[in-house]
């Protein structure tokens, strides 16, 4: 990378409007486009000239957005979607079929969980689910079927950090691609694609927007990964049916995975992100590393505090020395352990009951990454239609409570968390 994070944060895949000069990056509120001639609209059908068709499948706005993604993860392209949700099945899409499967942690956001554990099942695909920190659990789960491994960098909500590189290592030999949902993370604390990561998935709905204004997500594609070494990936590596016999890795190389899902993902699931949307996260993006600097800053001021408190039994965060993954922070994620972690409470549920509920700062919401600070208790409500054993294993049992950390002053959070805390008894 020769520019700066901060520099591409703010300026790639921008440039001004060719048309107006216009230094923001205009919405294009539009759903076609105008052909030159019957030519041009032919060679952009085939694939032979990269435009704009439809905004179904590529949009201006958007399209800036991806590039702004995929430069600031180091990617080689990007795919951007509706929602985080919208991007992991986007992501999966071109890889799996009936009867395969993917190796998951089972340290991943609750609706991840049910995604992967019931709603993929209709797919005919299926997920197994593994401690990510058991190298030889994860080598073992792989199996022919096997078509991916899948997990966060920093785990949604226990602040959990994956050793990326040693689940590479188990990938690489596998001859397997590595997911990472780098939403917690986002690219400032974390560059999965430096660790061997494959794909990146992203909520942008979260630190990436950063104000709780948009839904969207994003798939980026490392560029590296070899489709044809063997027949496991026939959608990339063969002619692809769904586009009149393209083989997609041999025609567009390290762009294959990127081309692939725009040309057939959002063709034909049709999970696109809206401009208006893509704008939001835009203009979210110009700020994300001086936002995710005092979210790290603050949570670990905050974690610190918790850690003492009387009514306190565990803080999760990563940050604190007392946490297992404080040494691989160092490796992971250096910069912070971001602005998400559980705090557990002594009175067990109901305290934390009472606690969501008297609290007057941080906002009782279903969301993280905010500006905002947020609270949530998953066992009542994200984490809720998981088997107790599912909530423990991802963190959340019933005494835990999960905060994301906004960018507020931190001695007003911790007078608001410590009234609520007398309150919760
Ligand atoms: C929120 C979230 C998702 C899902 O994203 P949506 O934008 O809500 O669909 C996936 N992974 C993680 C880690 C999340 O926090």
């Amino acid at each position: 990378m020769t520019l700066g994070f901060d520099t591409l944060q703010v300026h790639a895949g921008a440039k001004p409007d060719p048309a107006t000069g216009a230094r923001q990056i205009p919405i294009y509120q539009t759903t076609a486009y105008c052909f030159r001639d019957a030519d041009h609209a032919a060679k952009l059908f085939n694939l032979e000239e990269v435009g704009f068709i439809y905004s179904r499948l590529t949009n201006p706005t958007v399209a800036a957005l991806q590039d702004r993604i995929a430069a600031l993860e180091g990617g080689a392209g990007a795919v951007c979607c509706s929602t985080g949700h919208a991007a992991q099945i986007m992501a999966l899409f071109p890889l799996m079929g009936p009867g395969q499967n993917v190796v998951v942690s089972t340290r991943l956001y609750g609706g991840s969980i049910t995604q992967f554990s019931q709603t993929i099942k209709r797919f005919g695909w299926s997920a197994k689910f593994v401690d990510i920190d058991d190298m030889d659990a994860i080598a073992n789960a792989i199996d022919d079927d096997t078509r991916a491994v899948f997990c966060e960098s920093i785990a949604n909500p226990g602040g959990h950090i994956a050793d990326l590189r040693a689940i590479a290592d188990v990938t690489d030999k596998a001859g397997l691609p590595l997911i990472v949902d780098n939403t917690t993370a986002t690219p400032y604390l974390c560059r999965p694609i430096e660790h061997g990561a494959t794909l990146v998935v992203h909520s942008m709905t979260k630190y990436l927007t950063g104000n709780g204004t948009v839904m969207g997500g994003a798939v980026v594609d490392s560029g590296k990964f070899d489709w044809s070494a063997s027949d496991k990936f026939p959608s990339l590596s063969q002619p692809e049916p769904a586009y009149h016999g393209t083989k997609f890795h041999e025609t567009f190389g390290p762009l294959a995975f990127t081309f692939h899902g725009i040309a057939i993902g959002l063709r034909d699931l049709g999970m696109t992100l809206n401009p208006q949307a893509a704008h939001y996260t835009l203009m979210g993006i110009e700020t994300l590393s001086l936002r995710m600097e005092r979210h790290c800053g603050n949570a670990q001021k905050i974690a610190e505090w918790l850690e003492r408190h009387d009514a306190v039994s565990a803080v999760t965060y990563a940050g604190l020395e007392s946490s297992p993954y404080n040494a691989r922070m160092a490796k992971v994620c250096p910069k912070g352990a971001s602005g998400l972690f559980t705090v557990s409470l002594k009175g067990g549920y109901d305290a934390c009951v009472k606690f969501v509920d008297a609290l007057e700062l941080f906002s009782h919401v279903a969301n993280l990454g905010d500006t905002r600070s947020l609270v949530i208790h998953p066992a009542s409500t994200t984490h809720r239609q998981l088997t107790e054993e599912q909530q423990k294993a991802a963190g959340s049992g019933p005494e835990v409570v999960r905060i994301s950390i906004g960018i507020e002053t931190a001695d007003d959070l911790i007078a608001d968390l410590d009234q609520a805390l007398k309150k919760a008894g």
